[in-house]
């Protein structure tokens, strides 16, 4: 592709999500000049960061926001618990470290916490809930952009990348009809990762992709992943690894977001369309275990599974915005559900015959389980290495010298498989910090 090359910077950042303000706010304080390209538009700025509400952090003690200390030695461990320790050890430690100012870094940068509350899946005493959401904390960052004087193109999708040598040396970006070339010393890849890009999923996932349903912005095609990996920038993590969590099939195709995923999953039972169970429902806490399921899902004849719970378990967990469909008896809700009658009645009986007595509690790992029963009820990972400098490592295990990565996009490094709530916007939010740092120092260098 050929462009004029028509603008100049210091340190150009592509996307417009936390990862790259967190980014952009750094590096402009740094002293460098900085420009954002975002490919959405100005109201669907902020890519999956938007439909966020809380984020993971380091702290010696309960705050206004939070109830209780989180220790690096428990962020540790609860990282190497859903990892399975499947990280970098190094970059998974400097995340948690660094994690320590965020409550008083996104204060100062115009994010307004919330006061801890009920309801929010065991994660009062490790996360900080965002006041208004992921949406009010991008607006803030995006207003504290805009006061120190950070032009953003919105519209904007970053194509090509330039480089010689393996040095970056200007991106081509795309607004409707026009292209235009950016150059600048350093560049910071925060464009979230590929899952929108249906064509690209069925590489992965063959047809089953078609009935994906992506909660997320449809801006992430992972095309800068695409372009890093092209020049030679060394992946990470695996392209059918996700993070992926059930949502109501009754959702739109994209950007649904938050209201509609499934949080009763681990309140009963979940079942495929031939009524079988596929996946042990109480394997561990939810915070812990919700992002599997999309995953699980995926692996289902059309993509398809069906919460169960008695009506005893309303309003114990936070409900979908679209109404439950209900019904007196499991044959009757099987024929609202489509779901062939016996089967279902069979997989109920089956184990609702293998519960044994307990004292259900969610706090904690009760005694409600089956017996002899199987299976027991007892964020697509691909990206790019980079170092504890946030820049990208190529094939050479070189580190490319000016091209930096912050964000889903480089999350697979820590998060090769399992997912922790509130985690991505945590690699986010310190490898962006990072990268806009280490991009600021290199062009002002
Ligand atoms: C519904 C939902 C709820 C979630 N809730 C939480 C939560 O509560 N806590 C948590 O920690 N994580 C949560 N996550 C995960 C979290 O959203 C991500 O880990 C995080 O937002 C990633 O940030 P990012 O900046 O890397 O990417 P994004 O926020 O997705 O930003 C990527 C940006 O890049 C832009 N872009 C893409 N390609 C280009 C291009 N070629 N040129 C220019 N711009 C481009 C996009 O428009 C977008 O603005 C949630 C995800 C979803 C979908």
């Amino acid at each position: 592709m050929t462009a004029k090359q028509t603008e100049t910077c210091d340190v150009l950042i592509v996307g417009g999500g936390n990862a790259a303000l967190c980014a952009a706010l750094t590096a402009q304080r740094a002293g460098a000049k900085v420009m954002v390209v975002e490919s959405a538009p100005q109201a669907f700025r902020g890519g999956n960061s938007r439909h966020t509400r809380d984020i993971r952090y380091l702290h010696a003690a309960a705050t206004g926001y939070v109830t209780g200390p989180y220790p690096e030695g428990e962020f540790w461990d609860d990282l190497s618990r859903v990892t399975g320790s499947e990280t970098d050890e190094r970059l998974a430690r400097l995340v948690i470290r660094e994690s320590a100012d965020l409550e008083s870094w996104a204060l100062a940068n115009g994010v307004r916490w919330q006061q801890p509350l009920r309801g929010t899946l065991h994660l009062t005493r490790t996360n900080l809930f965002m006041l208004g959401g992921g949406k009010a904390m991008m607006n803030a960052y995006y207003d504290a952009a805009r006061r120190l004087g950070i032009p953003i193109a919105y519209e904007t999708e970053a194509r090509e990348l330039k480089l010689r040598d393996g040095e970056f040396l200007s991106a081509v970006v795309r607004r409707g009809a026009e292209t235009r070339e950016i150059g600048a010393k350093s560049v910071v890849i925060a464009a979230g990762g590929f899952e929108a890009n249906i064509p690209w999923l069925k590489e992965y996932w063959g047809e089953a992709a078609e009935n994906f349903l992506i909660r997320g912005t449809q801006y992430n095609q992972g095309r800068m992943l695409k372009e890093l990996l092209e020049h030679g920038a060394k992946p990470v993590g695996d392209p059918r690894g996700c993070h992926a969590v059930a949502i109501d099939g009754r959702g739109p195709k994209f950007d649904g977001g938050i209201v509609t995923r499934l949080d009763c999953v681990p309140f009963g039972i979940a079942v495929n369309r031939d009524c079988r169970r596929f996946y042990d429902e109480g394997e561990d806490f939810w915070p812990k275990r919700y992002a599997i399921w999309g995953g699980l899902i995926a692996r289902q004849p059309d993509q398809i599974a069906y919460g169960i719970v008695d009506s005893k378990t309303i309003g114990r967990f936070i409900p979908s915005v679209y109404p439950p469909i209900e019904a007196q008896s499991v044959a009757e809700l099987a024929r609202r559900l489509r779901l062939e009658p016996g089967a279902l009645v069979a997989t109920i009986d089956r184990f609702n015959r293998s519960v044994r007595p307990g004292a259900f509690d969610m706090s904690r790992f009760d005694d409600c389980r089956t017996e002899g029963l199987d299976p027991p009820k007892s964020h697509w990972a691909l990206g790019v290495t980079v170092n504890e400098r946030a820049q990208v490592v190529m094939q050479d295990d070189r580190p490319a010298k000016n091209i930096f990565a912050a964000g889903e996009v480089m999350a697979g490094n820590i998060l090769r498989r399992g997912y922790l709530a509130g985690f991505g916007l945590t690699i986010g939010s310190v490898f962006g910090r990072i990268a806009g740092r280490e991009a600021a120092r290199h062009a002002l260098g």
